[in-house]
């Protein structure tokens, strides 16, 4: 047993690199402008300490040859490097010559001064002294940083570089925690990225998988979200609770005007200059349709691993949605059809950010891994005895078991068996739906429940 208040809160520093995806020349320059303003300070603020050293010795050296005290006159010269720069570096920019370093970002030409006079008191360091810094050469470890407030699309991924914009890269892996310092480099003609973050270590509690902080969620046609356990999250600046998804459309307004915009497109000359301005108009309103969706996905993700370690979901599930949305709308008329349009577009491009956000928000709140199972009958079985049965489900809405006459709403009902299968998954490995396959290819159930588990990766409880 280990007590919540023993769980380990210690921070884990991590660094990514990944290739930027510079888009244009004009950026390429303006990335090589800052390289080079933060090799100029670095240069000419050296310059200046070593003139200062030579002065020093001078002095020492005079003061011995007359016989003096070369004890008062040390602290006289020898200044902290970082202290008095900074404010020489306010003069430069302010200067004509060097007023080009107003473009760079100010913390970067801070930590170019930063750095040398680090090494420029570990190189007089008298017990461990270092290597005396030398002067930058263009082309030879081009790079510059900044700290404090980083600015990080993580969905997108992209990094915002202050005074020129949000730069994409290529991800080649989840980054977790927080940026605390981010580096710009360019090696062998190509432009990189470092990020150095900080992330509380994993603070999984054994005793979760018992507790309620495991939740199954369904995702939806009529509602686009359900789950097994009530979450709540504020919305537009009111508390919504799960059970009220269904009502909820944030892009019910946006939608229409989106189709009246598209049906007036229609009518106008194509590359008319009012055809131009429609054009304008309907890809602003997909953007903002964009982002409310985006804001949408955030808020009910924040809200699901905010209160629950182990979120399982149902494996491998757009291809069927689409399908059954037109199933689903042809069957049960125009309430559905309406709902659906909108649940359609949240699902479409919704449900993968879901899955997405999902995944990056349990690893980064717990270390824990979003559990994936089998989607055969959860919408048919029983949530109370197991009975599975394709009468059960009486309509889109409710579920009636015909064995135990548990009567409750079939989205609950499929959100349930779904925590319950993820529970399996994090007990034995195994997610307990029954399968067809299983039984009449006669295949030993861990065989068949390995070909889940091996989506699932959960981490060693
Ligand atoms: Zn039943």
């Amino acid at each position: 047993m280990i007590k919540s208040s023993k769980v380990k809160q210690d921070k884990e520093r991590k660094g990514y690199k990944f290739r930027l995806i510079v888009p244009n020349s004009e950026i390429e320059r303006q990335l090589t402008k800052i390289v080079g303003s933060c090799r100029f300070v670095w240069n000419k603020a050296l310059a200046l300490v070593k003139q200062d050293d030579e002065d020093y010795r001078t002095v020492v050296q005079m003061s011995k040859m007359n016989a003096g005290d070369a004890e008062g006159i040390s602290t006289f010269f020898k200044f902290n490097p970082y202290n008095q720069l900074s404010a020489l570096l306010t003069k430069w920019k302010q200067h004509p010559e060097t007023a080009f370093l107003k473009d760079a970002y100010s913390k970067s030409l801070q930590i170019v001064l930063e750095e040398l006079g680090q090494a420029v008191s570990e190189a007089k360091s008298k017990t461990n002294p270092k290597r005396y810094p030398v002067f930058k050469k263009r082309g030879v470890k081009d790079s510059f940083s900044w700290n404090g407030t980083v600015k990080h699309d993580i969905e997108n991924s992209r990094i915002f570089v202050p005074k020129i914009g949000y730069i994409r890269y290529h991800k080649s892996r989840d980054v977790l925690g927080v940026i605390k310092n981010v580096t710009i480099s360019k090696q062998a003609g190509h432009w990189y990225v470092s990020l150095q973050t900080e992330r509380p270590l994993s603070q999984v509690n054994p005793e979760w998988v018992n507790a309620n902080r495991a939740i199954g969620i369904d995702v939806g046609i009529v509602k686009a979200v359900s789950s097994s356990d009530a979450i709540s999250f504020e919305y537009q600046g009111k508390q919504i609770s799960s059970n009220q998804l269904d009502s909820i459309n944030p892009l019910r307004e946006h939608q229409a005007k989106l189709a009246k915009l598209q049906k007036n497109l229609a009518r106008k000359t194509k590359f008319s200059s009012n055809w131009n301005k429609q054009k304008v108009k309907i890809s602003k309103l997909h953007s903002k349709i964009a982002n409310i969706r985006n804001d949408f996905v955030h808020k009910v993700t924040t809200a699901i691993s905010k209160s629950y370690a182990y979120v399982t979901v149902e494996a491998l599930k757009i291809p069927n949605m689409s399908k059954s949305a037109k199933g689903t709308a042809n069957k049960h008329g125009k309430m559905v059809k309406q709902k659906s349009g909108f649940n359609k577009s949240i699902l479409d491009q919704g449900w993968g950010m879901f899955r997405q956000f999902l995944v990056y928000k349990l690893k980064y709140n717990y270390g824990t891994e979003l559990i994936e199972v089998n989607p055969q009958y959860t919408s048919q079985k029983c949530s109370c005895c197991g009975h599975i049965h394709a009468d059960n489900r009486k309509n889109q809405a409710s579920f009636r078991c015909v064995k135990c006459g548990l009567s409750m709403n079939a989205d609950l009902n499929a959100s349930l068996n779904i925590k319950a299968a993820g529970l399996a998954v994090l007990a034995c490995g195994v997610d307990g739906m029954p399968s067809i396959q299983n039984a009449t290819l006669k295949q030993e159930p861990t065989e068949l429940a390995s070909s889940w588990v091996s989506n699932v990766g959960i981490l060693a409880l």
